[in-house]
């Protein structure tokens, strides 16, 4: 049985367009002007910005005697949520399998938050198996994670395909355990020091899977 492995952030699942979501969907809440997302969009910073201070800056603007308590929480339980799985996504998953794969994702981060997204994005259904870090007790790109998941599919390692954007954790785990590797770069560019390269790279998620599928 063929295997494709996944990453899932910023892969399969695009933050910035979950932060989108949830931006429009806090001020719509609030009554603010929709133009205040755009806002937020940019105070995230894409997430670098750290959310202590993204929480305070964010109560101080509404002026509606919010609290960064307040900003916290809508937060915490609202922007998990808003993971949405691309329908372009969504189509190569299932392509995919139709094809021979089993398809497992591989993620590292903790559960719940992880849990969330794939299930707001309703990814269990689209995959074989699913590795989380901090339930396996294993981190990408440590090979005992790809084994497990490998496992989990009753699948092969040798012949094996990786999609990830993480130079080290999935292009660099994936080569260490004997598969091949579609590296997405989300605009960067590959680290030329690194020792190791990709098989090839794709713009998305469903062009990567094209390029394992007509390999
Ligand atoms: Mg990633």
């Amino acid at each position: 049985m063929a295997l494709l492995l996944c990453d899932l952030d910023d892969t399969i699942l695009c933050r910035h367009d979950a932060f989108v979501r949830w931006a429009r969907a806090y001020v719509h809440e609030r009554g603010l002007p929709a133009a205040e997302a755009e806002w937020l969009v940019e105070l995230d910073q894409d997430g670098y910005r750290p959310r202590d201070e993204f929480f305070a800056l964010v109560a101080e603007r509404d002026g509606l005697g919010t609290t960064p308590d307040d900003v916290a929480e809508r937060y915490r339980l609202d922007f998990l949520r808003s993971f949405r799985c691309p329908p372009d996504a969504a189509d190569a998953l299932t392509r995919a399998r139709r094809a021979g794969f089993s398809v497992a994702i591989v993620t590292n981060g903790e559960r719940r938050a992880q849990e969330a997204k794939l299930h707001a994005a309703g990814l269990p259904q689209l995959v074989d198996a699913v590795c989380i870090s901090e339930v396996e007790g294993f981190a990408k790109p440590d090979r005992a994670i790809f084994e497990r998941a490998a496992h989990r599919c009753g699948a092969d390692l040798a012949g094996a395909w990786m999609i990830g954007d993480h130079p080290h954790n999935d292009i660099g785990g994936a080569r260490a355990v004997g598969a091949r590797t579609v590296w997405i770069p989300n605009g960067r560019r590959w680290p030329e020091e690194l020792p190791f390269s990709p098989d090839a790279e794709a713009t998305t998620f469903a062009q990567a899977v094209d390029l394992v599928l007509g390999s």
